[in-house]
């Protein structure tokens, strides 16, 4: 449990960078419902999903690159692929591990 306690900070970091990826996704529609209703039609639907989309790309970016406190690896990157899932995709901590405790088999 101790150990946990020690990737507090870490683990702090992976879910901030995750609650930016999931609201950034989360206010495309409302972003694209207030541009089509506002006065500049559709020049300003596309500044704004080019911003939508610019914002992405920088926050899956980092998604990507947070590092899991753990083992040191990328805490949603497998290879090329990236998988926004709770647990690190190398050796399986869960992003609330410093809350819930340690879960993972192996540990204690
Ligand atoms: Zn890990």
């Amino acid at each position: 449990m101790s150990d946990v306690q020690e990737f507090s900070a870490g683990l702090k970091k992976v879910r901030q960078r995750r609650i930016l990826l999931w609201l950034t996704i989360a206010v495309y529609v409302p972003a694209m419902m207030i541009s089509l209703q506002s006065a500049g039609g559709w020049n300003t639907v596309i500044k704004v999903f080019i911003v939508w989309l610019i914002l992405l790309c920088v926050v899956v970016a980092l998604a990507v690159v947070v590092r899991c406190p753990d083992c040191g690896n990328c805490f949603h990157t497998h290879g090329p692929t990236f998988f926004p899932v709770r647990r690190c995709v190398h050796c399986g901590l869960h992003v609330n591990a410093d809350k819930k405790g340690d879960d993972r088999p192996d540990r204690e």
